[in-house]
């Protein structure tokens, strides 16, 4: 099959600058790239894209390739045309895939064996979920939560081998983790440095496997923490807490651990930020005579006076019996709302009181519809 045009296969003109080829480059890898497309020419379309881009990126490759075509590249890589181990230009290719890329090190995932050896990595965060009642948001509750994680083996403190006469340097690379090639064109001598194959970079090969992790040097286990939740506290609020991640890679700090609070719905408060809500029933006779009545407050309970001739659904506020603020000094205010209750079953004697009630709200209400008509004479 004949080989298609470098600058066809990035869709960017000839005259393209190397801003342009770049872009179409980093659009192309990340549409093609392995790991994301599930096309099963993927890797081949992503093989032609990065080759396209390699000779295009480099002024002198593009110069002959403009001149020659791709007789002029197979003289750059060898009889088989492009060798796709023999990268030359990996920090052209870091540059485009940074750690964002896709949210992880993609670099390192997907050029690994080939490109720079591989070195620490941070462990990879974890998110747990925590539920507390309200009273323990206004104290500041400890909680004990399970984690299963990621953590370096004990038995082999990371190593994978049985024990440390179990490694041994790499015979392929004396233990540098990497291959050097040269190669003599008319174009010049060129060196290719690739990972070593045998090692995968870390200089050092294995010669019998941990029996606890197996060679991988990591185990999962859970792991019981325990996690101070602080007084204050909303729902849906994270706390992080450091280093009880996943552990890292090759010596890597471990990841973090993000503890996501859930309060529970109160039977009787409802929390606006600092500050707490409850309704409290009264009757008709509370309320009209006045009274002192027992509240709920979060730590205990408190006394109001309910003045006379109060209406329903009047708010009383006990200040500083809200939820303490987080961080920072004092706490938030309960608010109580009064509701005066209509009686639904009467006994007989509270019917007769009523009926009797009824019967001075009609003198009252006649008297003073007299009153009026007389006022209105004058
Ligand atoms: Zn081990
Ligand atoms: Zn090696």
């Amino acid at each position: 099959m004949a080989k298609r045009d470098y600058y066809e296969i990035l869709g960017v003109d000839r005259d393209a600058t190397p801003e342009e080829i770049k872009r179409a480059y980093r659009r192309l890898a990340k549409k093609y790239h392995p790991d994301v497309c599930k096309d099963p020419d993927a890797e081949e379309k992503f093989k032609e894209i990065s080759e396209a881009y390699e000779v295009l990126i480099d002024p002198e490759k593009r110069a002959n390739y403009d001149r020659f075509g791709h007789s002029s590249t197979r003289e750059f890589f060898g009889k088989e045309g492009f060798d796709w181990s023999d990268f030359t230009h990996f920090h052209d290719i870091a540059d485009l895939f940074e750690r964002d890329f896709f949210g992880r090190d993609i670099f390192e995932i997907f050029f690994g064996s080939r490109g720079r050896r591989p070195g620490p990595r941070r462990g990879d965060d974890l998110r747990c979920d925590v539920e507390i009642s309200l009273e323990d948001a206004a104290t500041g509750v400890e909680k004990e939560i399970s984690v299963f994680r990621t953590e370096t083996c004990d038995l082999c403190n990371g190593s994978g081998a049985r024990s440390s006469n179990d490694v041994r340097t790499c015979p392929d690379c004396n233990g540098t983790g990497q291959k050097r090639s040269e190669k003599k064109t008319i174009f010049g001598h060129f060196v290719s440095v690739t990972t070593c194959s045998r090692c995968g970079g870390s200089g050092k090969i294995i010669t019998a496997l941990c029996p606890r992790c197996n060679g991988s040097g990591s185990i999962k286990r859970t792991r019981r923490i325990r996690v101070r939740v602080p007084a204050g506290v909303d729902d849906g609020h994270t706390l992080r807490i450091r280093g009880e991640g996943e552990s890292g890679i090759r010596g890597g700090p471990p990841g973090d651990l993000y503890v996501v609070v859930h309060v529970k719905p109160h039977e009787v408060f409802e929390r606006r930020g600092d500050d707490i809500f409850t309704e409290i029933p009264i009757t008709f006779s509370q309320a009209a005579l006045g009274t002192e009545i027992e509240v709920p407050t979060l730590m205990s309970k408190a006394r109001i006076r309910i003045p006379a001739g109060t209406d329903s659904g009047t708010v009383f506020r006990l200040k500083g019996e809200g939820m303490p603020r987080l961080g920072r000094r004092g706490r938030g205010d309960e608010y109580v709302r009064v509701k005066v209750v209509t009686p639904k079953r009467l006994t007989r004697r509270e019917r007769e009181l009523f009926e009797e009630l009824a019967r001075i709200e009609r003198e009252k209400e006649n008297r003073g519809s007299i009153f009026d008509r007389i006022r209105d004479k004058f």
